[in-house]
Order: structure tokens, then C-alpha cells, then sequence
């Protein structure tokens, strides 16, 4: 197919050109026998890139309740509550969405608590931030988590004043609960997927990236996001495997021959996902100095460590030395040391990228700069979790999150992510939020809106290591927004 549009507005630049598209590619003009479209100056526009989403987790809450949004409480109870009802035998009840930091002054919902609604059932409400959950004594027992049970490293069995555990799980111990959770088979998750990016597709995006594949298991999800792809998925997929099903002692050193058959430019793996830490919501981010907040697991309490340093070096180290770019999820300014330490032993660094840096001080920044490692950034976020942030750092702490501006200043590469589903992910919101900051953040750290913009088109692509998406320029895929909806 060739088409050539006409006058059409460079949303970069705002200069006026003529795009021509020959098949499925932007071309250099003039294009033979081409149909004309006239766009008599309105912008033609790639399609949002998001270079951080967990595409499968998506899909499959898309399908499950959430308390996203609940005022109170008893409103979360009440969800849990019609969740419960029509739930088949051996079923479990997953709940997504639970942000107690919205819920000031009322206590958080312990595992005693979800017992009243069931003590048979298992339930899992998972914190908004996706880096912890509260269960009940079903889920403890299925879990085998007593008294004795020692915290897993990089991970806590959060315990009440009687030394038992209270039904809250953080980060390595939320994890184990896969293994005695019911699996999902490969077409419910190629189902899942495809879901997902229907609503990924709606919101203009072209190009996704899943942050976390394998978390499952790796083959099946692997199978999945293929099955979606060839069953014409709306939107490319980019996926990073997590660290340990790619070199674990489970792995198969084979798993990337899973993919074989996809079309690399629909799906194809850009790389490998290791954390660092955990969440600020969950108090789970390594960070200097304390948190605040009743919901510290203890006085003092300062995030958990994924890995220990060295161990985070030698796992960068080894993805890269297999070739491949290592995105580091390091929230908390104690875990950004760590990866930065790996990401600058790996000697290739501007291969890697680091997830959120949300906590950078004005030194990190300088390194981040030098090594030229990307920053992949989530603006929503300080819109979406204000509360939890007030809580758990304190006000002064709070309005330096998400420095993007010192970091543009600096030289640092960005790009953005929307990590949905914990957020929806509407990428003008996400642009204009990088752009004037929310009430209660220091607005110097904003950017201007055309970096914000380039940031969720080109940038991100760069950052996944897709130079000809996102951007309009002669090779580019003609990955192109409609014209109506650019206008
Ligand atoms: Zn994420």
C-alpha cells in the first residue's frame, strides 16, 4: 500500500511536510501511483511508545475486582465481599488495587480482617503498588507460613505485637505465593495479553514493553505472547525476562528458541529485568534514612534489598556479558547506589537502563548522566500515589520524587513507562503530569512538554532498542496515530 500524506504537521518540530508510507514503512519521497491524503496542516503522529507495563498482569486483572479508588475501608471490604460470591470451588479471590495510605486514620486490613469475610477461601488483596499483599489464614496455611517461618531474603512475613504473621507479605515472601496459587494455561494468558492490548491500542499506543516475563513461568508466558502476536496482538511487544527464569538454576538455557516463529518486529525479548527493591507505597524501596507512617513494619525501617550488592552485580554482569541491555528496577536512593555500582561494572552501561530512580539526589544524577544509562520514568505516579507518598516520606521528601528536571538538566537519557496496570496509563496524561508536576512536588522538576512527548514516542523506542518506532523520519514503521485523533 502507498499512501502520501500532504502537508502534514510535524508534531517534533511543527514544520510542514509530506509523509509517504510504502508498505508499512516511511519512505522517501516521491512515492509512484500513491494515494493522496491532504492533512492541510494537522499533525500526523507516531503511536505511543510504553517502555514500562506488565502486559500480561493487565489482562488478567482486567477480568479479577479491584479496590482501586475506594474511599473507605468498609468500601474495600465490600468489594472483597461481591468478590467472594460466584467464586467456583479452589478458586482463589485476587483483589488488586489496595492503597491503606488513602484511607487515613483507619487501620489497615489485616489477614484477621479478610478471615471474616472468609476463612476457607483463599484471599489476596494486593497493594497498589503491586509489591506486597495482605492474605488470609488461608493463604498463610496454604503458603505454610507460621510463627517459625524465617523471612525469605529480600522479602517479609510481616509479624503483629504476638509475633505471629498478620496476613501481610512484602516483596520475595508476596512472590512465593505463586507456586501454591492456581496457574493460569497458555490460552487464558494469550487471552489475557490480548485483552490487554486491546486497551493498550485505544489509548494510541503502538509499541509496549512487559516488564516482568517469566514471572510465572516463563515457557507458558513466552507461548502466550506469541499465540497473541500471530493472533494479530494490535501492539508490539517488548519483553524483558525477569533475571532469574532467564539464568536461575531452573532456567532452560534454551527458553529464547520459545519465541521462534514470531515475527521479531510484532514480539521479540529487548532484554532482562532484575530488581533492586520494592515500592514506596509498600515501604519496601531501599531508601536512606527512615520511613514514616503506622504502616512501617517496624521503627526505623528502611525498604528491603532485593539482593545483596554484590550479588545485583554479578547478575548484571552476566546478562550482559550475554549480550543483553538489563533494565534495574531501583526506586529508593540506597537501591539506585547498588544499581548503579552494577550497571558501571558491567562495562557496557549505556546499554542498561534503571526503572524509576524515583529518590535520585543531585550526585546520583551526575552518574546516571555519565554512564548514560537510560531512566525510564512513570509521571503518573505522583499523581496516582500523593498519598502514600506524604505518608510514608514526609512532605519535604516528597516534593523531590520523580527529579526528571535536574535529570534533563544533567544530560540524563529519558524515557516513560506507565507501569499499568497500576496505573491507567493514559499516555497524554502521563505527558502533561511530567510537564506541570501535581500539587505538593517541587515544580522545577517538571520538563517541557515536547521532551515529555519525545519521551513517550522516541525515547522510549530508543530505550527498547527500537530506532525506527516513534518517531516519523524515513524508515521509520508507519506506526501512525489516525489523523482525527491527532488533530
Ligand atoms: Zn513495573
Amino acid at each position: 500500500m502507498r499512501i502520501v500524506y500532504r502537508n502534514a504537521r510535524d508534531p517534533f518540530d511543527g514544520s510542514l511536510r509530506d509523509v509517504c508510507v510504502q508498505d508499512g514503512r516511511i519512505v522517501r519521497g516521491p512515492v509512484r501511483d500513491s494515494q493522496v491524503v491532504d492533512l492541510r496542516g494537522a499533525e500526523l503522529r507516531p503511536k505511543f511508545v510504553d517502555a514500562h507495563a506488565h502486559v500480561l498482569p493487565m489482562g488478567l486483572d482486567l477480568v479479577r475486582p479491584s479496590v482501586a479508588g475506594c474511599a473507605t475501608r468498609s468500601e474495600v471490604l465490600d468489594r472483597i465481599r461481591d468478590g467472594l460470591r460466584g467464586l467456583a470451588r479452589g478458586e482463589w479471590l485476587i483483589v488488586s488495587g489496595y492503597d491503606p495510605d488513602r484511607h487515613r486514620g483507619e487501620p489497615t486490613l489485616l489477614a484477621a480482617d479478610l478471615d471474616r469475610l472468609s476463612a476457607e477461601t483463599p484471599i489476596v488483596l494486593r497493594h497498589a503498588s503491586g509489591h506486597g499483599s495482605v492474605v488470609n489464614s488461608a493463604v498463610l496455611r496454604l503458603a505454610g507460613f507460621t510463627e517459625q517461618t524465617p523471612d525469605p531474603p529480600g522479602g517479609s512475613i510481616v509479624r503483629g505485637r504476638d509475633g505471629r504473621p498478620n496476613g501481610w507479605l512484602l516483596e520475595r515472601a508476596n512472590e512465593m505465593l505463586r507456586k501454591h496459587a492456581p496457574k493460569e494455561d497458555v490460552s487464558t494468558m494469550a487471552e489475557a495479553i490480548l485483552r490487554a492490548c486491546e486497551r493498550i491500542a485505544s489509548m494510541g499506543i503502538g509499541t509496549v514493553s512487559d516488564m516482568m516475563t517469566g514471572y510465572y513461568d516463563l515457557n507458558r508466558e513466552l507461548q502466550a505472547y506469541k499465540e497473541a502476536s500471530q493472533r494479530g496482538c494490535p501492539v508490539r511487544l517488548r519483553l524483558y525476562v525477569q533475571w532469574s527464569s532467564a539464568f536461575g538454576p531452573r532456567s532452560r538455557p534454551d527458553w529464547i528458541e520459545t519465541l521462534s516463529g514470531a515475527d521479531p518486529h510484532r514480539c521479540r525479548v529487548a532484554g532482562i529485568k532484575v530488581f533492586a527493591d520494592g515500592a514506596l507505597g509498600a515501604r519496601t524501596a531501599a531508601i536512606r534514612g527512615a520511613y514514616e507512617g503506622q504502616d512501617a513494619p517496624s521503627r526505623g525501617w528502611s525498604g528491603i534489598l532485593t539482593y545483596r550488592p554484590s550479588r545485583l552485580r554479578e547478575m548484571v554482569r552476566r546478562a550482559s556479558e550475554e549480550g543483553w541491555s538489563v533494565a534495574i528496577h531501583a526506586i529508593g536512593d540506597h537501591a539506585l547506589d547498588v544499581a548503579l555500582r552494577a550497571v558501571r561494572d558491567s562495562g557496557v552501561p549505556s546499554r542498561h537502563r534503571i526503572e524509576h530512580a524515583m529518590l535520585a539526589d543531585d550526585r546520583q544524577i551526575e552518574q546516571l548522566a555519565e554512564l548514560g544509562c537510560f531512566v525510564c520514568a512513570q509521571p503518573e505516579f505522583l499523581a496516582d500515589f500523593s498519598s502514600a507518598y506524604r505518608e510514608s516520606l514526609g512532605l519535604e521528601r516528597m516534593a523531590r520524587l520523580n527529579p526528571l528536571g535536574s535529570m534533563d538538566r544533567a544530560g540524563v537519557r529519558l524515557c516513560f513507562g506507565t507501569d499499568r496496570p497500576i496505573c491507567l496509563g493514559e499516555p497524554w496524561t502521563c505527558v502533561r503530569l511530567a510537564a506541570r508536576r501535581p500539587e505538593g512536588f517541587d515544580p522545577n522538576e517538571a520538563v517541557s512538554e515536547s521532551l515529555a512527548y519525545r519521551c513517550f514516542t522516541e525515547l522510549s523506542a530508543q530505550a527498547l532498542g527500537d530506532r525506527d518506532l516513534g518517531h516519523l523520519r524515513p524508515g521509520a514503521w508507519a506506526d501512525l496515530l489516525p489523523v482525527e485523533a491527532a488533530v
